[in-house]
């Protein structure tokens, strides 16, 4: 089982990680929310302890950005004590649950293992279109049955057009989702159509339908039809 700890007080996060780690959890840490939701995101965590008060992004910034994503990952808010508006904002935002600081750790056992218990939703692991698709998990892509080797950036860029296949990315939407942290550097565009270049080799040269289809002075999309 693995937790996402995101909580910037040094010292409570170190106890949260020893803690867990004695009871056999895997544990990451971020201590800002912009770490928090970047690792949120990608990561495959089981459940992520977020605390409010948080410096770059707070906590409940990062849990609304995270649920907008489309990421369903069980949420636990560490919230000021007695703030009950803090929890039902922290609820209607969709965390699953909370805790008001200071907390036993027993406690937070409790709650973590309660979340666990849950039956987990089934996540869609494979996007498709035609006959090629891209396993999320394994990082495998295949088209007509073939695996293709993709470098990180490009699987980034195909994971993105796939899960919002039939809609047009522009280059900007590419290189705010792939290259986040830089996505201001300069040539950020042509980095996007250097990179999209690649990945149409791999994807569609020799292949009489072209999946990866640009959209003159918009951007790129896929889908089985021109
Ligand atoms: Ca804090």
């Amino acid at each position: 089982m693995k937790i996402l700890i995101v909580e910037d007080e040094f010292k409570l996060a170190q106890v949260l990680q020893q803690g867990l780690k004695e009871q056999g959890f895997v544990v990451e840490w971020a201590g800002d929310g912009s770490l928090g939701l970047e690792l949120a995101r990608g990561g495959d965590f089981d459940v992520v302890v977020l605390d409010v008060m948080l410096p770059g992004k707070n906590g409940f910034e990062v849990l609304c950005e995270l649920r907008q994503s489309g990421s369903i990952v069980p949420v636990i808010m560490l919230t000021a004590r007695n703030n009950v508006d803090d929890r039902v904002k922290g609820l209607d935002l969709g965390a699953d649950d909370y805790l008001s600081k200071p907390f036993d750790f027993k406690e937070l056992l409790a709650r973590l293992r309660a979340i666990l218990r849950r039956p987990k939703v089934e996540l869609r692991t494979i996007l498709r279109v035609a006959d090629l698709e891209l396993n999320v998990k394994s990082r495998e892509v295949r088209r007509d049955g073939r695996p293709i080797e993709l470098t990180p950036k490009e699987f980034g860029i195909l994971e993105y057009l796939l899960s919002r296949k039939g809609l047009v990315l522009t280059k900007a939407m590419i290189m705010d989702h792939v290259w986040p942290s830089d996505a201001d550097c300069q040539g950020g565009s042509n980095l996007v159509e250097v990179y999209v270049n690649h990945l149409r080799k791999k994807v569609d040269q020799d292949q009489a339908v072209k999946l990866i289809q640009t959209v003159r002075g918009s951007g790129y999309i896929i889908q089985e039809r021109a």
